[in-house]
Parts: structure tokens; sequence; C-alpha cells
């Protein structure tokens, strides 16, 4: 874990996980993720102390079910109240792909990176649900979460074997996917009020209860 401390005694947690499958190098999923965040600590850092403290962990055993995410949030029961929102990233980077955004928040997080990234001329495809990575846990403690991913679908930028090597990572695109993301955190970090509300809609807890296998998914969903 790294902290930037904020001005107040409240938090945004960003997640990246650093582990990978068997058989793959793991350079798009996850190394690209760990860059992300070193990448956003840096520009981050230069506008410290930001509103929102900024506290960077790194999980380990995403891929065995988000083992180091549930840890870290079992362990950090008690101060969950004092975050505001969960940033995960997942895969960015990769030479081809869209910029996607899925929040286990309001529809108005969704909304919101849309009209950013229109202002700024970036590309970005968002939804509101559960993403299958390190935001989930937050999210089913009743923490705001989006997760962040440059996917390609196929054979483009595969990942879970031994294709998924730094052949698929361009750098240039890492960095505009970095600044993308820091751009995003330095607004939500500087915010008077973090304007993400604190509450988890009633669809997107049905799908974490379908995700995490509480509930059987009606057949015709
Ligand atoms: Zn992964």
């Amino acid at each position: 874990m790294a902290e930037i401390p904020g001005s107040t005694d409240e938090w945004i947690v960003l997640t990246a996980h650093y582990d990978s499958t068997s058989l793959s190098h793991g350079a798009y999923d996850n190394m690209t993720g760990c860059i992300g965040l070193l990448g956003i600590m840096d520009e981050l850092s230069a506008s410290a102390p930001n509103r929102y403290g900024l506290r960077f962990v790194f999980c380990g055993s995403e891929e065995r079910g988000l083992l180091g995410s549930k840890a870290y949030v079992a362990a950090h029961k008690e101060e969950l109240d004092k975050v505001v929102l969960n940033v995960n990233l997942d895969m960015i980077g990769s030479i081809m792909g869209k910029f996607i955004a899925v929040a286990s928040a309001e529809e108005k997080l969704v909304n919101y990176l849309s009209y950013i990234s229109m202002e700024i001329g970036w590309g970005i495809e968002g939804r509101q649900g559960v993403y299958s990575s390190d935001s989930t846990p937050f999210a089913d403690a009743g923490v705001p979460a989006v997760s962040f991913a440059r996917i390609a679908g196929g054979t483009t930028a595969p990942i879970h074997n031994r294709y998924d090597t730094k052949a698929v990572v361009s750098a240039p695109q890492c960095k505009d996917d970095i600044d993308f993301l820091a751009y995003f955190c330095d607004r939500m970090a500087n915010s008077v009020v973090c304007p993400v509300s604190r509450e988890i809609p009633e669809k997107v807890k049905e799908d974490l209860d379908y995700y995490l296998n509480r509930k059987r998914r009606p057949a015709n969903r």
C-alpha cells in the first residue's frame, strides 16, 4: 500500500491486482493496472495535499477469487465509512481495444464519465453494473466503486494464457490511459464534496448477489 494524505480524513482507495494466472506472463493482465496506479500516484503527488487522501492498494490473488481485495475490505471494515470511492484498474494500455468504465454506483457516475470524456475528446464506453475484479468487494461493503479497463477481444490482447506479454501493450497508450485516469482522480480527489453519492443502487446490489452466488440468476436474464 502507498498513501498520499489529503487535507481531510476521507479517502479514495485505488486498487489493481498484481497477480496473474499460471502460464501467463501477466504483462497486460495486470501489470498495466499496477503501472496505472504508479502513474496516477506520480501525477497526483504533484498536487498534494489533495482534498481527499489517496490510498493505493496493490491486491494479490485477484485471479483466485478477489482474495486480496476481500481481505483488505475485511481488515479495514471500521474505516470504510471514510472511503468515498474505490477506483480499480484492470488492464490498460493495450495496442488496440476500447476503454471501458463499469460503475458499481449510481447511474450519474456513468453519465459524468461520458460528459467529461466528451469535453476532453476521450473515447469511453460506460455502464452501470458489476465488474469481475477488485472493485466488487468494495461495492459489496457499500463503497461506491468504478473499474476501468482497455479491452480488446479475441486474439488482439489475450489474457490468462502465454500470449499475454508486453507485445500487446503500448507505452504511449498506457500514458494516454494514465493521463485520463489521473484527470478523473484529480477531479474526484479535489472536489469540495465527492459527487458520487454513497449508496449502491438496488439493481447493482442484485447483480452483486448473482455475482457472489448468493442468489441464482433467473433463467430469462
Ligand atoms: Zn486479471
